[in-house]
């Protein structure tokens, strides 16, 4: 059994199920498939979410996104955003790592992205590429050190030092976006929680 196939047995065995895409354009069609139209979505930041062209189809007016990151808005309906996105019928994110143990590893700044995998939502639609899968949570959390934040740092144009350096330095910046790390290891409610895995190097 290979990286991938392994990977997926592994989530399937935690209760979160995983579904293997050949590529971006049958991403965006699993995840269309998988939310219905006139949804509530809250939205966790995720570049391979853009990537594959699903940002822009849940900004397309058919859907009732909790888009806090929408241009010009003020913080206090940023925050309102976040909080409406943790009870939203659906929540739709990536993932920093996932182990081929079938873990999933993660850290956030304000902490609203991994509240939501973790409860909240009644439906979590994560999309990652197979560059995402590691062999365990140590090897997870060095990709968060060593690619993941410094990669989404530089992206968010922070004075953090890993944006500069490309590693982790454990900053102490009031940018730091490395604040809360979690570890889904299985899932209680069976069919919550949706991987969709594709065959591709997408995000950070
Ligand atoms: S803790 Fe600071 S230096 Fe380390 S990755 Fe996070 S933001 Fe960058």
């Amino acid at each position: 059994m290979d990286d991938i196939q392994k990977t997926i047995k592994a989530l399937e065995d935690n209760n979160i199920e995983c579904v293997l895409v050949e590529n971006k354009q049958a991403a965006l069609q699993k995840a269309l498939e998988l939310i219905p139209e006139g949804s509530t979505v809250g939205l966790g930041g995720s570049v391979t979410v853009d990537q594959i062209g699903l940002l822009a189809r849940l900004r397309g007016g058919k859907y009732e996104l909790y888009d806090q990151y929408a241009p010009g808005l003020e913080m206090e309906e940023n925050m309102k955003r976040r909080k409406q996105g943790l009870t939203a019928q659906f929540f739709v994110t990536g993932t920093n790592a996932i182990t081929s143990d079938g873990q999933l590893v993660n850290v956030d700044g304000i902490g609203n992205r991994v509240a939501a995998q973790a409860f909240g939502p009644n439906r979590v639609i994560i999309v990652s590429g197979t560059n995402k899968i590691v062999k365990d949570v140590h090897e997870a959390f060095d990709r968060i050190e060593k690619i993941a934040a410094p990669m989404n740092a530089k992206r968010w144009g922070s004075q953090n030092p890993c944006a500069d350096t490309g590693v982790c330095m454990d900053c102490d910046s009031p940018t730091r976006i490395c604040n809360i790390y979690t570890i889904i290891r299985r899932m209680m409610i069976p069919g919550r929680m949706t991987v969709i895995l594709v065959k591709d190097s997408l995000g950070f």
